[in-house]
């Protein structure tokens, strides 16, 4: 029953009083299985590295991947992926937000059959009325818009069969959106539920203009509704400035109009037009920049060091 690998990766930022914490919990249930946890030390500053190498000598199912500077969690879970060697996988957060309690309870569903088991927060609590607000509005926004549907109050705490696994590092993207891609992919799914806690110790990574990019990027993998809502604002924009042209001609040549009485509406017109050419130029440009880094064919991530890796 229990003869198969598991995988846990911890995409890590500066999280250096969190890990033994995490490990300690951590281990206590995965050794119940054959495990191997990898840390993906996403540029950390702080000496994360040097106390996940500590913990590696000793425990060669302890893995590190070091990036050369901080490439962003996605992009670090990506990584995990690749690296990763589990016929299931786990991702979760190093802050102890994401209780090891309830991994036995996503193995149990796996094994029934479920792709990818998502574990879901029962309360937001501890975030802020603003954070959950946000939340609420992106997804509900995000599944307005694109065709996939990105189940709510689901982290990056979740876990995966070895197909979705295969699938996911094999991705070429470089803003990779991994809470859509893998709703994208169409695994049977299904979920556990825990609470959220505080995090242990150290602040969020994802300040708002953080959250914004992340939002921005969710939508612009997953959909080009906006483009085509820049049309629409486009031909409706258009649409007035056509009646003013005709109201305009009209009034100079047969309506006893002063002239001069005109400005609110051409100062009206111009705003306008402004507004919409500015909001459309903008929305293109998300597209072109998207466009722009895959042209780029950069790497994804490079690395400095690994550890226990073969
Ligand atoms: N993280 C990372 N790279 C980053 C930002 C965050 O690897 O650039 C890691 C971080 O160490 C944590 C996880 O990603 O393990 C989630 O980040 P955080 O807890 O700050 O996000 P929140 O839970 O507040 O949404
Ligand atoms: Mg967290």
């Amino acid at each position: 029953m229990n003869d198969f690998l598991l995988s846990i990766v911890i995409p890590v930022f500066n999280e250096k009083d969190n890990i033994r914490p995490l490990l300690e919990s951590l281990l206590s249930i995965v050794e119940h299985y054959s495990y191997e946890i990898l840390f993906i030390n996403d540029g950390s500053r702080d000496g994360t590295d040097t106390v996940i190498r500590e913990i590696a000598q000793k425990n060669k199912n302890i893995k590190l991947v070091s990036f050369n500077r901080n490439f962003g969690h996605q992009i670090a879970l990506v990584a995990g992926y690749s690296f990763a060697k589990g016929d299931a996988v786990i991702s979760m957060d190093a802050d102890l937000q994401d209780p090891p309690d309830v991994i036995p309870q996503m193995i149990a569903k796996w094994q029934q059959g479920a792709k990818i088991v998502y574990a879901k927060r029962k309360k937001r609590d501890v975030d802020s009325i603003f954070k959950k607000k946000t939340a609420a509005f992106f997804y509900q926004f995000m599944n307005m818009l694109s065709d996939i549907k990105i189940p709510e109050n689901v982290g990056d705490f979740r876990l995966l069969d070895r197909t979705a696994v295969e699938y996911l590092s094999s991705l070429p993207e470089h803003a990779p959106f991994l809470r859509g891609l893998v709703a994208w992919g169409g695994y049977q799914e299904d979920y556990v539920y825990f609470d959220r806690e505080e995090r242990h110790s150290g602040k969020t990574h994802y300040s708002i203009s953080k959250m914004i990019n992340f939002a921005l990027d969710g939508i612009t993998s997953f959909s080009v509704k906006p483009l085509r809502l820049a049309t629409y604002m486009g031909f409706t924009a258009g649409s007035f400035g056509f009646l003013g042209i005709i109201y305009a001609v009209i009034g100079k040549f047969f309506l006893p109009i002063p002239w001069v009485t005109g400005w609110t509406g051409i100062f009206v017109g111009i705003m306008f037009i402004g507004g919409v050419q500015l909001i459309t130029i903008g929305i293109i440009g998300e597209y072109i920049s998207k466009i722009y880094l895959e042209v780029l064919r950069r790497p994804h991530y490079l690395l400095k060091e690994k550890i226990n890796i073969d």
